[in-house]
C-alpha cells in the first residue's frame, strides 16, 4: 500500500504523551509538523510540545475520535491502548502502527504465543490463567519469572520464583488474570534492534544496541554494541522478519537475549520508540524519533548508520532527594555529555525522569562518559 506523503505543516496525533511522545513530538516539531496529544495525565511530558492536549482515559473512544478528526495521521508511544479506541481513531484517519499488530503486541501472552506460532526463537514459557497452572508451569520450567500479561513495564508486574509452590503467590502478586511464566535464562548479553517500516514496505534497520538492565530496568545502552558480526547480522534479520510478519508501519523495537550457550532469543517487542535507542539522537544519522515521524508520514526513511559512538544512562527518580533535583551542571562538566529531562513534575524511586547521553571516540569512551557523569549526580 502506498501513501501520499503527509508533509510538514500537517498535524500529527499522538496516543500517549509520556517521554517517548515528548521526544518524538520534538522531532516532529523540528520538521515543521503540528502536534496534538491524548493522555490521561494532565501534566504529561509532551504537553508543552503539543498545540492541543486531550485529557482522557485510554478507553475513551470519543476522545480518540476527537483527536483523529484534527490529525492527518495518528501514531502512539504506548501500546496498551484498548482496541476500541484504536479502531475509533482508524475509522477517521490513518493510524500507524495499526490495530492489527497492536492487538498482538499489547498483551504479553498473545505476543509470545504469536512469536512461537511464527517460529521465532524464544526461551521456554507457558501462559497461565490460574494459581494451579502457574505452580505447574514453574514445576515444568524450573526457576522462572512470572510476568503479568497486561500493563507491565520496567520490570513491574513481575515476580521471580525458584520453587513451584511459590507460583501461587507469584501469580496473585502480579495481578492474577493472565500471566506468562518464563524459564529464567542464562543471559550473556542483552541487545535490541530498532526497525522502521513505511506503508509502502520500505524498511530501515538500526545496528544492535548493547543494553544493561538492573533489577529489570534499563540502566544504560551503547552503540555500536560490539557484538560478534554473526550475532549482529542474525539479530537484524530477526527483527526485520518480525516487523514484516506483523505488518508494522512505524517503529518496532525487538529486545533480545544472547545466552551463554550462544542462542539468540527474542525477549519482547515494542511498536514505538524505545529507551535503548535514545542514543540514536546523538549517534545515528537519523534518530529513532525522526524516523518514526518519517515512517508514519510516508516520507523516505533516513539512514541508520552510526556516525559516532554514543551511549545513554537513565536518570531515575532515586536521584531526587526530598523533591530536590541533582546538580545537572556537574554532569555537564564531562565532555560529550548532554542532559535530557522529561519535565515530570514529581520524582518517585524507579520513575524515569530523564537520561544522560554522550558521544565518544569509541563506544567504551561514550559509555564511560555517561557513567562518570551519572556518578557526579549521585552525590
Ligand atoms: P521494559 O518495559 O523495561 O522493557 P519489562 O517490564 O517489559 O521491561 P522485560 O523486558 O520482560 O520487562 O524484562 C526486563 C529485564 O529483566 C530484561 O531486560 C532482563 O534483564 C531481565 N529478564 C527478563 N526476562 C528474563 C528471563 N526469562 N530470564 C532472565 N532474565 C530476564
Ligand atoms: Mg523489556
Amino acid at each position: 500500500m502506498t501513501q501520499t506523503p503527509i508533509l510538514p505543516g500537517a498535524t500529527i496525533g499522538f496516543l500517549g504523551g509520556g517521554q517517548l511522545g515528548r521526544m518524538a513530538a520534538m522531532a516532529a516539531r523540528s520538521m515543521g509538523y503540528d502536534i496534538q496529544v491524548l493522555d490521561p495525565d494532565t501534566s504529561c511530558s509532551a504537553r508543552p510540545i503539543a498545540s492541543k492536549c486531550i485529557t482522557a482515559k485510554w478507553g475513551d473512544t470519543a476522545a480518540g475520535a476527537a483527536l483523529a478528526r484534527e490529525c492527518a495521521v495518528v501514531t502512539l508511544e504506548i501500546e496498551q491502548i484498548p482496541v476500541e479506541t484504536l479502531d475509533a481513531v482508524a475509522a477517521i484517519t490513518p493510524l500507524h502502527p495499526g490495530s492489527g499488530p497492536l492487538y498482538i503486541v499489547q498483551d504479553r501472552a498473545r505476543q509470545k504465543e504469536w512469536l512461537r506460532s511464527e517460529g521465532f526463537p524464544l526461551g521456554g514459557f507457558k501462559t497461565v490463567t490460574t494459581e494451579q497452572e502457574c505452580v505447574n508451569a514453574v514445576r515444568a520450567l524450573g526457576p522462572s519469572i512470572v510476568k503479568s500479561s497486561h500493563g507491565g513495564y520496567d520490570g513491574r508486574g513481575q515476580a521471580r520464583v525458584t520453587e513451584s509452590f511459590e507460583g501461587a503467590n507469584a501469580f496473585t502478586g502480579v495481578g492474577g488474570g493472565c500471566a506468562v511464566v518464563e524459564a529464567f535464562l542464562d543471559i550473556h548479553e542483552e541487545l535490541s534492534v530498532m526497525v522502521a517500516r513505511s506503508a509502502d514496505g520500505a524498511v530501515a534497520v538500526y545496528p544492535p544496541s548493547r543494553n544493561h538492565h538492573t533489577a529489570g530496568v534499563l540502566t544504560w545502552a551503547v552503540t555500536p554494541g560490539g557484538f560478534a558480526s554473526e550475532t549482529e547480522t542474525q539479530a537484524m534479520a530477526l527483527a526485520l522478519q518480525i516487523t514484516e510478519r506483523l505488518g508494522i508501519v512505524g517503529l518496532l523495537a525487538v529486545e533480545m537475549f544472547k545466552l551463554t550457550n550462544g542462542d539468540l532469543l527474542v525477549n519482547e517487542l515494542a511498536p514505538r520508540p524505545h529507551n535503548t535507542y535514545h542514543h540514536s539522537e546523538r549517534a545515528h544519522a537519523t534518530s529513532q524519533f525522526e524516523q518514526m515521524i518519517r515512517a508514519v508520514c510516508g516520507l523516505p526513511l533516513g539512514a541508520t548508520d552510526i556516525l559516532v559512538p554514543g551511549a545513554i544512562h537513565n536518570l531515575l527518580g532515586d536521584l531526587w532527594h526530598d523533591g530536590i533535583a541533582p546538580d545537572f551542571a556537574q554532569a555537564l562538566t564531562i565532555p560529550g555529555v548532554r542532559v535530557h529531562l522529561y519535565g515530570k513534575p514529581s520524582a518517585r524511586p524507579g520513575r524515569k525522569m530523564g537520561h544522560l547521553s554522550a558521544v565518544g571516540a569509541t563506544p567504551e569512551e561514550a559509555l564511560a562518559r555517561v557513567q562518570q557523569a551519572y556518578e557526579l549526580l549521585k552525590r
